[in-house]
Parts: structure tokens; sequence; C-alpha cells
């Protein structure tokens, strides 16, 4: 082998941070991870103390050092599996920070939809996708669930440059044929599903990954899907619903992604469209849109058995309490969701929401968890001993939320969300040293430096660690986040060198 060849294997040694389940979440100061050449987790081992990392490697036939690329992390640092992204607006990120005096219909018309329209100027698609696209990853998101516009153009540019960019993604064209402005509308429902095809079938034919033949997962060389996209019932025709249901069952791996329930005027103008419905829920289970890779944002006010309706189809929940808060919309009884076994993950939602980043929408999510616990329920006599109805989110819930939540919902819960061998390298390097710039985190050199002891293990043990990720989760932002790796490639964050 060449000297000049890429390692078969890159090893990290230092503190590993990995979800587990909702109630909680490893936390090893001393873990030795192997990525191999593929950008899959070959093995992690978790108690690996500095001077035990050679032996390590020599068990593990790594002692060849033209195949092993050793990253020590420092004190200060962590690594931990990148942020899902469940629901954001890529065409909307030049729009964040605007609107906020709107509810969510006009705020549509008057913010949102005189955008999305300029982005049949292919020239200014490309140009304002390239600077969103980029911002996203730097926010630590691996993967993201993209909406584009109704554009079939410029919804092929947003994939090819998420592709080009590395990132892991699902990107949808908007399917909206009435109830939209005269100049941002389909103009049939022929369109709309003939645009649809167009888009699916250029995403599908992007160029995959170098991946070997035996992998046990079929679509591990793709990192970008499509995603059939009706924008939500109020702007799709019943004929147009019955074809996307069409399509969606000529391909069951094809996920879904829509609206539904965000706001109390948006459910009532839905349930007058289709009065054959009782609930928001049913309209999209009538058209069989409602299945185990179904996403929904937002469900900020489901009804009792639309909840049911949604558990039993396995179908997932994207949490945008960011978006929620700001446009007035309400607040989503997350741990209620989560006691009843539906999937639920964090979307940013951007520009309903004003942040790209999950660190944002994991506060908020916080916050939204801790206003549902103060408000009183005269009525609530649940069933079961709830878990996390009306209580506060522990850490373990946030993060996984953000994570393998996150994974579930967009049904790739075997491939990314948390580190196992075998799955993908999809991960983030954090720092949480006052060095990475950012005021809000109280830096672990600070501490030591005055002789702050946090937890009982003190500095380096688990204690201390789950101190730093609780900083980075509730004052982290983008300076905290080194680097970004995707399938085992470093594509963005600060260290990341631009050409
Ligand atoms: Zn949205």
């Amino acid at each position: 082998m060449s000297s000049l060849a890429s390692p078969k294997f890159t090893l990290f040694h230092g503190a590993v941070v990995n979800p587990v389940n909702l109630h909680h979440y490893d936390a090893h100061p001393h873990a030795l991870l192997c990525v191999d050449a593929y950008g899959d987790i070959a093995w992690i081992e978790e108690h690996v103390p500095d001077a035990l990392v050679q032996d390590v490697m020599a068990k593990r036939g790594l002692l060849d050092s033209t195949d092993v690329s050793l990253i020590q992390l420092k004190k200060s640092e962590f690594l931990m599996p990148g942020f899902i992204d469940t629901h954001t607006h890529a065409p909307q990120v030049p729009n964040m920070g605007a609107g906020q005096q709107y509810e969510l219909l006009d705020w549509l018309e008057h913010v949102t939809f005189p955008m999305e329209k300029r982005f049949e100027d292919v020239k200014f698609a490309r140009e304002t996708y390239k600077a969103a696209i980029r911002r996203v990853i730097d926010c630590g998101t691996t993967t993201c669930c993209y909406y584009a516009t109704l554009h079939v153009e410029a919804t092929k540019i947003l994939a090819d440059i998420i592709h080009e960019y590395g990132q892991r993604a699902f990107v949808g064209k908007c399917n909206m044929n009435r109830n939209c402005p005269h100049d941002y509308i389909e103009p049939s429902t022929e369109a709309s599903i003939a645009g649809t095809h167009d888009v699916i079938s250029h995403i599908q034919r992007l160029p995959s990954l170098p991946t070997p033949s035996e992998h046990p997962h079929a679509d591990a060389s793709q990192l970008v899907h499509p995603i059939l996209t009706p924008r939500f019932a109020i702007s799709s025709t019943p004929d147009l619903l019955s074809a996307l249901s069409a399509i969606a069952h000529g391909d069951s791996s094809l996920r879904i992604q829509t609206h539904i329930s965000e706001n109390v005027h948006e459910i009532e103008f839905t349930k007058s469209l289709f009065p054959e419905c009782k609930t928001y829920a049913d309209v999209y289970d009538k058209y069989g849109l409602l299945r185990h890779n179904t996403v929904l944002a937002h469900a900020v006010h489901l009804e009792e058995e639309e909840m049911e309706v949604v558990r039993q189809r396995g179908s997932g929940i994207s949490h945008c309490p960011t978006s929620n808060f700001n446009l007035t919309s309400g607040v989503c009884k997350v741990g209620e969701l989560l006691d009843r076994g539906i999937k639920v993950g964090l979307g940013t939602d951007v520009s309903g929401g004003f942040s790209p980043s999950i660190l944002t929408a994991i506060q908020h999510a916080s916050i939204a968890s801790k206003v549902v616990s103060f408000t009183p329920k005269p009525d609530h006599h649940p069933k079961h001993k709830p878990h996390f109805a009306n209580n506060a989110l522990p850490v373990s819930a946030l993060l996984h939320l953000a994570t393998l939540g996150g994974a579930h919902v967009c049904d790739l819960g075997s491939r990314v969300g948390s580190f196992a061998p075998g799955k993908a390298f999809d991960a983030l390097v954090v720092s949480v040293s006052s060095r990475a710039g950012n005021p809000a985190i109280w830096g672990v050199e600070v501490d030591e430096a005055l002789g702050i002891e946090r937890g009982l293990a003190g500095h380096g043990g688990e204690d201390h660690l789950k101190r730093m990720v609780e900083a980075f989760m509730f004052c982290g932002d983008d300076r905290n986040i080194l680097r970004v790796y995707v399938q085992g490639r470093v594509i963005g964050g600060r260290e990341w060198k631009r050409d």
C-alpha cells in the first residue's frame, strides 16, 4: 500500500456520548471507537484508559500505522452522534427572524410564499441553497428532512448541492395545487405528479458512495433520498392525495412528509375541506399516507383518536417547538406522545422556527415540556402512570429526540442516531472549551483553573462528562461544533477547511 493511501481505519479515543433510549444515555470518558474505510463503525471499546490504547489496538490487529489514523480527543471535547432535523424548509432559510407577528396562515401568505416563489429562478435557487445547506451542516445536522418549493429544477439543484456537500438527507418537491397564491401554485394534479416523478428519479440517479457489495443495508451507499411532500392537506386536492398515495404504494421505502395539526385555524380549514373526515389525521389516513415512514410535523393539537391512529400506523412526529412558540401555534404534548409509544424527533421548521440549529430545538423542547407541566389539566385521567406526560423532559429524552428518536422517525434507526458496530459514523466532535469562542459556555479549563469540581467523580469522570453534555445542549451553538462527520467523512464544522 502507498504511504499516501487513506487509512483503512480511523480511531477516536476520548469521551464518547451515546444515546440509548429516552431514559438513558451512555457517557464514556475514555472510549475507543473504530471507523472503517467505508465510514461505518467497526467496533467500540467503552473503557480504554490512555495507557491501554496501544494494547487494544494490538488486540484488534491495528498496529500497522499505514492502516490506522488515531484521533485523540482533548479533555474539553467529546464525540456524539450527529443531529437529525426531521423537519425544515431549505428555501425559507433567508427568512429566519422574519414574520413572527403572524400566525400560520397569514405568515404563509405574507412571508413564506413570496420567498419560495423566487426559486423559479434557478440561479437564485443555486446560490441560496448553497448558503443555506452550509449553515445547516455547520450547525451539526447530519441527517435532514428538507422541503423544497414546488419548482422541479430548483428541487433537483437542492438535492445536487446536498449530495455534493455530503449530508444525509431526504429532499421533497412540495405538492400544492390549491389554496395557494395565483402565481405560486401548481397548475394541475398531473403537473404536480409529473414533477414529483421527475425529482424522484433525478435523486435516485445521484452517484452513490463506495460500499462493500455484501453490506447489510441495501441503501447504505445513498445519502440523499427522495421523500413525498404533500405540503399539507389544505394545499392538496383529493385527486392529488390519491395520486401521491399510488406513488407511495408502489415503493414502501419511499418516505412521506407533511404537516399536521399545527394551528387551530388550519385545523378548522382542513376539516371544512374534507367534511367526510372526522379529524385532520383521518384525511391522511383515508388516502393511505400514514405509514411507518411518514414524518408528521407539529401535531400540536392532536385529538385522542388521532394520536391512536398515528401510533397504530407507526408514523413519526417531528416536534418543532421553536416554530410552535414563534408562530403562536401552541405547545405540543410530547410527553403524552412518548408515553403512548409514538416515535418523536425534533425539527427546526425554518423559518417558522428562527434557528437552523437543533440545539435551539432542544432548548425549546425542554421549555415546552415545562410549560405543559405547569399548565392545569382538570380533565386529565391517564390510563397508565405517565413517565413523560406533564413532566419536564430529562436530558436523556432531549438527547434521544435530537438523535436516535429522529432517526426512527425517518426510518433510519438501524443506520444512524447512535453509535454501534455496523451503523454509519455520522458524528460531531464537540468542544466545551472557552477557546471555542461561545461566551455562554463556561469552559472546562476555567473550572480547572478555579478548582470548581463538577460531579462526584471530579474532572474526567462520567458525571463530569454529563455536565459537559448538558452545558452544550443548553448553552452551545455552532462555535462548539468542531467537526461534522457523515458516513465517516468530515463535511463541516469550525475546523473543516473550506476550499
Ligand atoms: Zn414546516
